[in-house]
């Protein structure tokens, strides 16, 4: 097979974290080019506007972004424009109307769009969507919380408007929630905390319901020390299934039925999974675009009630 050629916009943390090493052991891409304000990685072309890369490299039929989400529609849009498929890292924009603008022009142009939800790729995800297909759900208690400072050093955005705060995490657990319940769920009443200097929360307590009433409570935090807590625990008629680890780690009342072999906390594979996602979208001509975590939590914000938080100060922004 010919490898697809890629190029990489924004090469931040979670590009030179998971997207170079995943896109370095797949056959199915090879990465061309980068975008970079910053200088890109050694070995690869780099240019500094998308515009430049898709007027200099009409050889590279596919571009993924991982630019924070605020800046991310105007170059997934040009690059859609040019006539690429879009990959797009989580969130797939800052709005949810962004997002359909771009839907609706990869599908006007007949080409592929894949809106990723890393998460849904951690190793337990399919195993607990499989065992909870036929089980009646009596609750869901997720608890999201790890440190800010820890996982996102010096990340301004995140406490910019449309960088999320602690939903550029939670949303993770949202979209395995919305993957793995079997029925649909709205969010009822939201408690978000901001800090006094940011646009964006640090903090929430998130219901929400099914048809049959009140079924999920999630509890979000950025300012947890030590490991984080990435954990669901799902009641159901035939026992408590608990998805821990962000996903990569699924016990039901306590067991672990596939043995418990995971015991780091992180996204192993997940990128991977990714790729190879897209890659099966690019062959077959299809998009992929579900919206229902971000919808969670764009009602969570439409919904939610403002409580002022202590002034948030990142260590590393002092130190720099
Ligand atoms: P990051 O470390 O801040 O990297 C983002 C990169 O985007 C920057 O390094 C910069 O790269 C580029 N960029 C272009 N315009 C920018 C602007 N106006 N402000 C800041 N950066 C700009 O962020 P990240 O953690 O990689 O996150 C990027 C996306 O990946 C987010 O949507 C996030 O939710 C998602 N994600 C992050 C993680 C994680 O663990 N950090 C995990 C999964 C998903 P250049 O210097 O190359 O231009």
């Amino acid at each position: 097979m010919t490898p697809t050629r890629i190029a990489l916009v924004g090469i931040g943390k979670i590009a030179r974290d998971q997207h170079i090493p995943a896109l370095a052991s797949s056959e199915a891409f090879e990465l061309a080019a980068t975008v970079s304000r910053s200088g890109g990685i050694e070995g690869v072309e780099n240019y500094t506007r998308v515009e430049a890369m898709l007027e200099a490299r009409p050889d590279i039929p596919a571009v993924s972004f991982c630019t924070p989400p605020q800046v991310r529609h105007s170059g997934a849009r040009a690059a859609l424009e040019a006539g690429r498929h879009v990959m797009l890292e989580k969130p797939p924009g800052a709005s949810l109307s962004e997002v359909h603008a771009l839907e609706c022009l990869a599908d006007e142009r007949g080409l592929s769009l894949f809106a990723t939800w890393h998460s849904r790729h951690a190793a337990a995800v399919p195993a607990a969507k499989a065992w909870l297909a036929d089980k009646q759900i009596r609750a869901v208690r997720i608890v999201w919380k790890e440190d800010v400072r820890v996982w996102h050093p010096g990340q301004q955005w995140i406490w910019e408007a449309g960088g999320l705060g602690i939903f550029d995490p939670a949303i993770n657990a949202f979209s395995i929630l919305t993957e793995i319940l079997p029925v649909p769920v709205h969010v009822t009443r939201a408690d978000l905390h901001f800090p006094v200097n940011c646009d964006t929360p640090i903090a929430g307590e998130i219901r929400m319901s099914s048809s049959g009433g009140p079924l999920v409570t999630a509890e979000v935090d950025f300012l947890h020390e030590g490991p984080p807590a990435w954990r669901q625990e799902i009641e159901t008629d035939a026992g408590t299934l608990t998805l821990d680890k962000g996903g990569a780690v699924m016990r039901i009342d306590g067991v672990a039925p596939q043995g418990d072999g995971v015991t780091e906390t992180g996204i192993q594979g997940e990128y991977e999974g990714l790729y190879s996602k897209f890659a099966e979208l690019l062959a077959g001509g299809a998009s992929e675009v579900d919206l229902r975590p971000m919808v969670l939590v764009a009602d969570a914000f439409t919904l939610g009630k403002r409580h002022q938080a202590p002034e948030f100060i990142d260590p590393t922004l002092q130190e720099a």
